[in-house]
């Protein structure tokens, strides 16, 4: 099966259906990772496309903050803003549907959270370190992980438990899975954080265990604008036009 797997959508509406518009007829199922709201401007309407997709999702920090699940403290200013601002606008409808998203999702081979597999709200993946710790929490030889917006390969080949190779992934990159354990991370589609301001994603294919990363522009314009509007915070609004 091809599959795409999204990340930190953050409610960039914009940017989420040029991803669309990319995978069209490419993967037969969508999964995303989480943060499908907090810091852009179109929280009700991402989680309707989730729905009318059939888009399964795991939950992510700025979900759960936006629920109250999570306390604010924890964040930075413009995110906490962000969040109160979210927290207003959401309907009970997308409530309902956040409220219902898992921690962790496991699909035959594929592991998929958020942050982490011993972490799955709030460890940032970074270092090969923080990968080879966390094996022992993973039960599949396949891992998708997201929250770090920046789009990296993980791979620590069969027999090795204290070699972790990392690897940046950029648009068109290849990768084969057929050996040793993996975790991937698509990188972000609302809100880049990799100095490339294009909305990211990967296609990955469960049978030939092959994927591939994929770079979509969008309007980010669009995005800003509709943020101006909302009153959200001008440095998040600002950081979309250069991907960091
Ligand atoms: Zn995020």
């Amino acid at each position: 099966m091809r599959c795409a797997v999204i990340s930190d959508i953050h409610a960039n509406l914009a940017a989420l259906d040029a991803v669309l518009a990319d995978i069209g007829e490419q993967a037969e199922a969508i999964w995303c990772l989480g943060d499908i709201v907090g810091y852009g401007p179109d929280p009700n309407e991402c989680v309707a496309r989730l729905q009318e997709r059939g888009i399964v999702s795991v939950a992510g920090n700025h979900d759960w903050a936006c629920l109250g699940k999570l306390d604010l403290a924890d964040f930075n200013l413009d995110a906490r803003e962000a969040c109160r601002w979210t927290a207003e606008q959401l309907s009970e409808a997308s409530r309902a549907f956040l409220e219902g998203l898992p921690l962790s999702l496991v699909f035959d081979e594929w592991t998929l959270v958020h942050g982490s597999p011993r972490e799955p709200i709030w460890e940032y993946l970074t270092s090969p370190g923080a990968v080879l710790e966390n094996l022992p929490f993973l039960q599949t030889r396949l891992c998708l992980v997201g929250h770090t917006h920046v789009p990296l390969a993980f791979h620590v080949p069969d027999g090795e438990t204290l070699t972790c190779r990392r690897r940046w992934l950029l648009d068109g990159d290849e990768l084969s899975l057929q050996s040793g354990r993996w975790i991937l991370n698509p990188g972000g589609i609302g809100q880049p954080r990799d100095g490339d301001p294009r909305a990211a994603y990967l296609l990955v294919d469960t049978e030939t265990l092959a994927a591939e990363m994929r770079r979509v522009p969008y309007p980010v314009e669009t995005t800003q604008r509709r943020m101006l509007e909302a009153g959200l915070p001008a440095n998040l609004i600002q950081r979309l036009s250069f991907g960091w």
